[in-house]
């Protein structure tokens, strides 16, 4: 019988501009999503783009549960400026046994009380698009990374001169830099899976998991 795939359902508490966005885009890419806030006229603002959006408050443990947010299996918790609203949320959901919470911080200070809140993932969005900044400035050729974890990224760098023409094998990048290539974008075309023979071109865009450390060797090096 065919495997049918399950929509991800998920709640985005807190309709800012970072909460409205993540709602309307995971929408967009086919999640389930129950957007929430305790101001009426953002609730009325994501009302069309999204599955289904709701007035609540977050911090009240009742309303909660009779929205189900229990059986969701990510909770964005996007209340951002509003601190204690934030704290007092993400202690309830966590308790509730979500599986996946997200909280966006506002200072390092919220983040370190929701890292020991236990929020698996939590995201700073002014001082995350400051290091991305400072990091494409630094480098050019890298046009986008993604850090997976505080030691590795996959990032996307331009191929240079110096890897022209030669082939995944004869640049040893594995060897030479540490880095494993995921893919090679020339134009419009991803090829995901890059085999030991495929010839590299100046200009292409080359996928590339590695540690920090070393992507920056190779991006300064290259
Ligand atoms: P952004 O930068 O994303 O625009 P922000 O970090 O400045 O947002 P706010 O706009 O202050 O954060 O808050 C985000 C939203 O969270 C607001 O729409 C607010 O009404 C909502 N909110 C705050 N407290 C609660 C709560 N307890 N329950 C539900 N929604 C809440």
């Amino acid at each position: 019988m065919a495997n049918k795939k399950k929509t991800l359902q998920v709640a985005v508490i807190g309709l800012g501009r970072f909460g409205q966005s993540v709602a309307k885009t995971l929408t967009e890419l086919g999640c389930d999503v129950l957007a929430i806030d305790s101001d009426m006229k953002k609730v009325e603002a994501v009302a069309n783009t999204v599955t289904h959006a709701v007035q609540a408050d977050s911090t009240d443990e009742e309303n909660l549960k009779m929205l189900g947010l229990q059986n969701f299996d990510v909770v964005v918790l996007a209340t951002g400026s509003c601190i204690q609203a934030s704290i007092l949320s993400a202690i309830i959901i966590k308790e509730m046994g979500v599986a996946q919470v997200i909280a966006k911080a506002n200072s390092e200070l919220h983040s370190k009380a929701l890292e020991k809140i236990g929020v698996n993932k939590i995201v700073y969005p002014e001082r995350d698009s400051g290091i991305k900044l400072a990091h494409s400035l630094m480098s050019m050729n890298l046009v986008e990374y993604l850090e997976i974890s505080p030691e590795y990224q996959i990032a996307e760098v331009i191929i240079q001169s110096t890897f022209h023409g030669k082939t995944l094998k004869e640049a040893d990048l594995r060897n030479r830099y540490g880095i494993n290539v995921l893919a090679i974008r020339a134009g419009d075309t991803l090829n995901v899976s890059p085999q030991a023979d495929d010839v590299l071109h100046e200009g292409d865009m080359l996928v590339v998991l590695g540690r920090t450390k070393d992507l920056k060797n190779f991006c300064e090096n290259c």
